[in-house]
C-alpha cells in the first residue's frame, strides 16, 4: 500500500471550488436551470457535479464518440451533457423531468430512454447484436449492481471505448474501515476488482464523488 509521502490532492475548499468553476465551467442556461430544479429535490444531491459533466462531455468529444449508454439517468442532467445515448432508469417521475429538459434542448431524438431495470435493457442490446458497437458508457446507478452493469457494458463497448464509473470514493466512506454498510462494501469490492482487471486501463480521479475512467483494451 501507498503510505504517507504520496503527493496528494490540493484539497478543494469551497472558495477554491467556486473559483475553479468560475474559470472553467461554461454553463448553458438550460443545464443551469435543470441543475437548480433538481437541487431543490430531497434527492437532489444525486445529480453529478457540473465540472464532472463538463469533463465527461470533453472526453466524449475527444473520442469522437457517437454512441453511448447511461445507467442511472435521474433528472437527465448528466444525459444532457453527453448527447447521443441509450438512457436507462427505473424512475418514471425523475425521467419525466429529464424529458422536459431534453425537449427544450432539442435533443429528444438523440436520447433513447428505456424505463426498465438497466441490466434488462443492456441484455436486450447484447441480444440484438450490438456488442462492440458503443463508444462510451456512464455507470451511475444502484451500487451493488455495478459489477453486472460493468460486465454488460464491457461487452457492448468497442475496443478503446470508455466506461465512466461514478461515486467510486463514496463520500470518503470507502477509506473508513469502520463503515461496513451494504453500498460502501459494494463500492470497495468493485474498486478492488477493477484495480485487478487486466481487460482494461484505468484512472481514478478525485473529482466530485470520485470517478474511475476505464478504457477497454
Ligand atoms: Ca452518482
Amino acid at each position: 500500500m501507498w503510505k504517507h509521502r504520496i503527493h496528494k490532492n490540493i484539497g478543494l475548499s469551497n472558495p477554491l471550488y467556486h473559483y475553479l468553476l468560475s474559470i472553467s465551467l461554461r454553463k448553458s442556461q438550460l443545464l443551469n436551470q435543470l441543475r437548480q430544479e433538481t437541487a431543490k429535490r430531497r434527492d437532489g444531491m444525486m445529480q453529478i457535479a457540473p465540472d464532472q459533466g463538463q469533463l465527461m462531455a470533453l472526453l466524449i468529444q475527444l473520442m469522437g464518440a457517437k454512441k453511448g449508454i447511461e445507467i442511472g439517468t435521474f433528472t437527465g442532467y448528466s444525459t444532457l451533457w453527453m448527447g447521443q445515448i441509450v438512457a436507462c432508469d427505473v424512475n418514471e417521475k425523475t425521467t419525466t423531468i429529464a424529458r422536459r429538459y431534453w425537449q427544450e434542448a432539442g435533443v429528444t431524438d438523440k436520447i433513447d430512454m428505456r424505463i426498465a431495470p438497466a441490466s434488462e435493457t443492456l441484455q436486450q442490446l447484447i441480444s440484438s447484436g450490438q456488442n462492440g458497437s458503443f463508444d462510451f458508457a456512464f455507470i451511475d446507478a444502484d451500487k451493488p449492481n455495478y459489477p453486472t452493469y460493468y460486465e454488460q457494458c464491457l461487452q457492448l463497448l468497442r475496443s478503446g471505448g470508455l466506461i465512466i464509473i461514478d461515486n467510486v470514493l463514496w463520500g470518503g466512506k470507502v477509506a473508513q474501515p469502520m463503515v461496513q454498510d451494504h453500498n460502501t462494501r459494494a463500492i470497495r469490492a468493485f474498486n478492488e476488482f477493477l484495480y485487478q482487471d487486466k481487460r482494461v486501463d484505468i484512472s481514478t480521479l478525485g473529482i466530485a464523488d470520485g470517478i474511475t475512467l476505464v478504457r477497454k483494451r
